[in-house]
């Protein structure tokens, strides 16, 4: 590990003022960023350790949800009981990641910005545009089972790791930072992270030094939720494919649906054809199936990641009868 400078903030304006110099990387749970300096794929020469400031609470907001401070543990917040009764999607989808300690010490704001796990991004002797700009991208004719499918460039086809990323697309989410002039911004969750494009290593919309200080959750949708989660062991594994689905039957029709996706693309997927193929319509199989090849219409394998279409279809007819049942 390289040797770098360490202060912990005292308040957020503090943090942020502090945070957008070269080099300068916040610290939260240190679950992520911790695992990257050692490898040396993360050279910060500058901690703020934001991991005491007063952002670790849930409260109730005035337009009925939720604010969810961003250092929550990912453990308290699956465990909360507003979350457990009125967004179970949250809950399921957190109590999917990790493990228990991980999730004690994992904050809300970390798990946002966790990074990529392809296995060249975290190998520095192979080539990989999203660590180094310009060198490359290993993956693409290399191993890439866990890659994208959906959503990738010529340049990158890493996929988001975080499963409670999944929950909150379906949940319409707004991310709520403070930027060292101290402005703030809402930022809808759709819209946080981006695609890879041609600049793989620019992964969200954050400007530097900016801090995450809550999210946000709408009212609770009607309808009932479920978080479904494929992967290679039962459980401490990734998702090859999930699905944070809410969709609400009414008189016999489906009267809404949400739908968004992890393992599939470089952010929490969603697309409003997939929902549009379902509103209106009987819930049953030929409706599903057309929400999936609506899904699917455009993705694309790179071979050993080639199993993950077929199964993405699987998952969402299995959890779309779960969802109408
Ligand atoms: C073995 C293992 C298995 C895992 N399995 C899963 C899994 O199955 N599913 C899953 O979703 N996750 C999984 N994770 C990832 C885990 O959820 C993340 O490491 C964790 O959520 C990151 O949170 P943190 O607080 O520790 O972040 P940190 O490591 O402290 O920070 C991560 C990044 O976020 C930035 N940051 C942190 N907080 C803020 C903020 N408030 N504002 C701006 N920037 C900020 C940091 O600068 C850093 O770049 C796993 C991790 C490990 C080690
Ligand atoms: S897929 Fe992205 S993260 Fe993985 S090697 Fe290619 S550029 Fe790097």
């Amino acid at each position: 590990m390289k040797s770098f400078d360490y202060a912990r903030a005292d308040s957020a304006e503090a943090a942020v003022a502090d945070g957008g110099s070269e080099g300068t990387k916040f610290i939260a749970g240190g679950t992520n960023l911790l695992d990257l300096m050692k490898l040396q794929v993360e050279t910060p020469a500058r901690l703020i350790d934001i991991s005491r400031l007063d952002l670790a609470s849930v409260e109730a907001t005035e337009a009925g949800g939720l604010s969810i401070g961003a250092l929550v543990p990912n453990a308290d917040l699956a465990a909360h009981e507003v979350v457990r009764r009125d967004y179970p999607v949250l809950s399921r989808a957190l109590l999917a990641g990790a493990s228990g300690q991980l999730r004690n010490k994992a904050s809300t704001g970390g798990n946002l910005l966790q990074r990529t796990r392809c296995y060249y991004f975290y190998d520095t002797t192979s080539a990989c545009n999203k660590r180094a700009p310009g060198s490359g991208c290993a993956a693409i004719g290399g191993f890439n089972r866990i890659m994208a499918v959906l959503g990738t460039s010529d340049q990158c086809i890493a996929t988001h790791p975080s499963d409670m990323a999944v929950a909150m697309a379906a949940l319409e989410a707004t991310v709520v930072t403070l930027k060292a002039d101290g402005d703030r911004r809402r930022i809808a969750l759709a819209d946080f992270h981006r695609l890879p494009g041609d600049t793989p290593h620019i992964e969200t919309v954050l400007e530097p030094g900016e801090l995450i200080t809550h999210v946000e959750l709408p009212p609770a949708p009607k309808g009932r939720q479920v978080y479904r989660k494929v992967r290679d062991r039962a459980s401490y594994a990734f998702a090859l494919v999930s699905i944070a689905g809410i969709v609400a039957v009414e008189d016999g029709r489906i009267a809404s649906a949400a739908l968004a996706f992890g393992g599939l693309a470089h952010k929490p997927w969603r697309d409003p054809a997939v929902e549009a193929a379902l509103v209106g319509h009987t819930p049953g199989d030929a409706a599903f199936a057309v929400a999936a090849d609506a899904l699917l219409a455009d993705a694309r394998g790179f071979g050993s990641n080639d199993f993950k279409i077929p199964l993405a279809r699987r998952t969402l007819i299995a959890t779309l009868r779960e969802l109408t049942a």
